[in-house]
């Protein structure tokens, strides 16, 4: 692996359409080297989606407002335009098959974005769409190239998808969910294109996922989120083998006891707060089997701990004092 080419520092992000402002990214950082696989998970809601979002230079709306650094360190595009080093970042979405066009072939979807992004003839477009619908696993791509939509399955959707999100050969895919909708067999299918592209293509991969299973095998890093902060980071061995912050912890071993089919398991107890009622001190606080008093009063900041591991909790700040 690489140098850093990814390098965000600081983002915050937040929301004010309802008058006032909600903060559901607070102070992320995240480094992410070439060809590497980094992990981001955690619950529904926990502001993954829209940090990657805002990575790819997304969140463009007037409710909404990105702070920090987000900096492209590509050797090939340091000194291009914005909007160039923009286009080294692809997005793949949840449900490929809300994503596309459903009364256009995939022909001419393909060949439209492919034109438009790559100014190529239509002819040097479908020799392109082709070539993409290889890459990510389809023999017979004219069969695929003739279908509509509705004539694919949604693991074939997601890899038109796929295919697509790399017409403009990036150096960076953000996959958000990219499995969420698929049976077994399609999630596997669609796994094994992302990690065959990863290693052809050399391209780093951020992987946006609730699939703990999925982020095990596909994964060189992991950072947990819990209420828009990085709880935990590490290596994605160490973290699941041996998750530090009491959230990961629960939420590690809630997933691999329901993979497992248990449901001896208790859930983690309280509710997740809304973001404009987070409490002091540490967000998870409320829910936190360990928490102590100091938890109440002083937000963790993220600690390196060790060579690859940081954790954001006062069981390892020296906090973690007048047990409740
Ligand atoms: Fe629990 Fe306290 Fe750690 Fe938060 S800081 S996770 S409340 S022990």
């Amino acid at each position: 692996m690489d140098s850093v080419f990814l390098d965000v520092r600081g983002l915050n992000i937040s929301f004010s359409g309802t008058g006032r402002d909600v903060r559901v990214v607070r102070d992320l950082s995240l480094q992410l080297k070439k060809g590497e696989c980094l992990g981001l998970v955690g619950e529904s809601g926990c502001g993954k989606t829209v940090t990657g979002l805002a990575v790819a230079g997304a969140l463009k709306y007037p409710e909404c407002k990105v702070e920090g650094s987000i900096r492209f360190l590509s050797d090939r595009y340091n000194k291009a335009p914005h909007n160039i080093k923009r286009k080294r970042i692809a997005m793949v979405y949840q449900e490929g098959m809300a994503a596309l066009n459903p009364v256009l072939t995939v022909k001419k979807q393909m060949t439209e974005l492919i034109r438009f992004h790559c100014r190529l003839s239509s002819g040097d477009a479908l020799v392109r769409a082709r070539q993409l619908l290889q890459r990510v696993g389809f023999n017979d791509v004219d069969d695929i190239l003739r279908r509509f939509p509705g004539e694919l399955s949604g693991g074939m959707a997601q890899r038109v998808c796929l295919a697509m999100a790399l017409c403009c050969e990036p150096e960076i895919l953000i996959a958000d969910e990219p499995t969420t909708a698929l049976d077994t067999i399609n999630s596997a299918i669609v796994m094994k294109a992302l990690a065959v592209l990863k290693k052809e293509m050399d391209l780093a991969v951020i992987l946006i996922s609730h699939d703990l299973a999925a982020v095990a095998q596909s994964c060189d890093r992991l950072l947990v989120m819990y209420m828009g902060k990085v709880v935990e980071e590490g290596s994605t061995w160490e973290l699941l083998s041996t998750p530090l912050h009491p959230y990961s912890r629960r939420l590690i071993e809630t997933f691999f006891a329901l993979e497992e089919g248990r449901h001896d398991i208790e859930p983690i107890r309280g509710q997740v707060p809304g973001y404009h009622e987070l409490p002091m001190g540490c967000a998870f606080y409320p829910r936190c089997e360990e928490a102590s008093e100091n938890c109440s009063i002083y937000e963790p900041e993220l600690l390196k701990i060790s060579e690859n591991r940081k954790v954001a909790c006062h069981l390892y700040s020296g906090r973690n004092k007048g047990a409740l």
